[in-house]
């Protein structure tokens, strides 16, 4: 999800690579949980995260959908986000414990936070976002970015992470100039040009399907299914 941000004000300025130590520590806010009960619906699914949801929940999109997730339009694309729940207004994944009932399989957004992303050109560097939390400790700096993250295979997972940034920017841009387009009267017609909604409802509903909506084979690795499925995408 694009965020236009004022780095100097909303980050400590710095530019990290998945190395580099980092000054932050968790402690679950005491027991709190502060940033599961503020997530609205900001946790935005990625296809990783899905075949990692499908795992621990037992059942893809169709078993999780209206239950942990919904969709909306992010930036011109339909995508999911995981839902609050209606009880306690935290996320629908957070256990009365105040524990992640998923934890080891979380989003990666979830796994990230307090960090983000900066996405340069041909790549992105990671950014830490103060005053957002209190795991931001100033005196301490004993674990590196990849640390924090714990994702197994970070550098397959960072160009993955990558090439998805890349189509959903791509598709974001169609989509805007797609609504632009139908946003105008067609000379011809006097009216919208003719296919123009349908294109765009199209295009969205393509990436759901390809990558959501199908279930992973979870006997099979997530990144070479993910790229079959970029190769089926890029066709079109
Ligand atoms: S990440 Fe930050 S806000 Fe979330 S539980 Fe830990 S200390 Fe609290
Ligand atoms: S999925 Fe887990 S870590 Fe992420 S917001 Fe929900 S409860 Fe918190």
């Amino acid at each position: 999800m694009k965020r236009i941000m004022n780095l100097a004000a909303e980050t400590d300025g710095r530019l990290y690579k998945s190395s580099d130590p980092v000054r932050m520590k968790c402690d679950g806010c005491g027991g709190k949980a502060s940033c599961c009960r503020a997530t609205d619906d900001t946790i935005i699914l990625d296809p990783y995260d899905m075949y990692e949801l499908e795992k621990t929940l037992g059942g893809g999109f169709a078993a999780g959908y209206g239950k942990y997730f919904e969709l909306r339009v992010v930036d011109g694309i339909t995508l999911p986000y995981l839902m609050k729940s209606k009880e306690t207004g935290a996320c629908a994944l957070l256990g009365p414990d105040g524990k992640c009932r998923i934890y080891t399989h979380r989003p990666g957004f979830c796994r990230l936070f307090p960090l983000g992303r900066l996405y340069t050109g041909d790549g992105f560097s990671y950014i830490l976002q103060t005053g957002q939390c209190p795991c931001t400790m100033p005196e301490t700096a004993d674990v590196t970015v990849a640390g924090w993250l714990g994702i197994e295979n970070l550098k397959k997972y960072e160009e993955y992470a990558l090439s998805w940034h890349k189509l959903t920017e791509s598709r974001q841009k169609a989509a805007t100039e797609l609504a632009v387009a139908a946003s105008k009267p067609s000379p011809a017609s006097a009216g919208r040009k003719p296919g123009t909604v349908e294109e765009l409802v199209a295009l969205s509903m393509q990436l759901l399907n390809i990558f959501y909506v199908r279930d992973y084979d979870l006997s099979r690795d997530f990144y070479e299914q993910y790229y079959e499925r970029l190769e089926q995408i890029t066709k079109h």
